[in-house]
């Protein structure tokens, strides 16, 4: 028998359909609620609703977006002829936040995998293609996590890319800052030695 009164045992179950929240989780946000004052609970009901209704994916890019062209399609300054290719609107945020692209974006929306039936036509591909014959784009960095998806990928996208008049990149795969090679799987430390740099002074 649930102990506590349905309407908070409703809150319980919907906090706890979150990622990474689990069911303690979820009531302790449940009665933190239940113990703040009203406004709280109406910002954030206004705030669930709100981004259901008002989040749209740019026609452009793709990324999700309050206003279509996104301010990034918008911005003149950032049409410099390369182009970020991502996977979702996370990756797009990640890079953007590291301040190390000043270019656009094209978010792919997922990443193809033919063992669940998600092949090329049900990516964002043939509009990426559109857009580097549109936007006089020079070069494609692909920043395609490296999942078993995310090579088959950039290897698709290397193979029809190819016959494109531009240059296409792939970010550095590697050791992460802080890491420590012992603890490395062996794929990391080989594609870091095939992607080493040189030092310079
Ligand atoms: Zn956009």
């Amino acid at each position: 028998m649930d102990i506590y009164p349905p309407s908070l045992g409703n809150l319980i179950d919907q906090f706890s359909k979150l990622p990474g929240i689990g069911r303690k989780s979820a009531e302790r946000l449940a009665l933190h609620v239940l113990r703040s004052p009203r406004e709280l609970a109406e910002r954030l009901a206004q705030g669930l609703v709100e981004v259901k209704e008002k989040i749209r994916f740019c026609s452009i890019c793709f990324n999700i977006t309050d206003s279509d062209p996104c301010p990034i399609c918008s911005d003149q300054r950032r049409a410099n002829g390369t182009l970020c290719v991502v996977e979702g609107p996370g990756d797009q945020l990640a890079v953007e936040q590291s301040g190390a692209f000043s270019g656009r974006y094209h978010i792919l929306q997922g990443v193809l995998s033919p063992l669940d039936g998600i092949g090329p036509e049900d990516l964002r591909i043939a509009e990426l293609l559109s857009r580097i014959r549109n936007e006089d784009v020079r070069e494609v960095i692909l920043a395609i996590n490296p999942t078993a998806e995310g090579e088959t990928t950039v290897s698709y996208l290397t193979e029809i890319l190819s016959e494109k008049d531009l240059t296409v990149t792939r970010i550095a795969l590697g050791i992460p800052l802080g890491g420590d090679l012992k603890y490395i799987d062996s794929m990391t430390i080989k594609r870091s030695m095939d992607n080493r740099s040189s030092c310079t002074p």
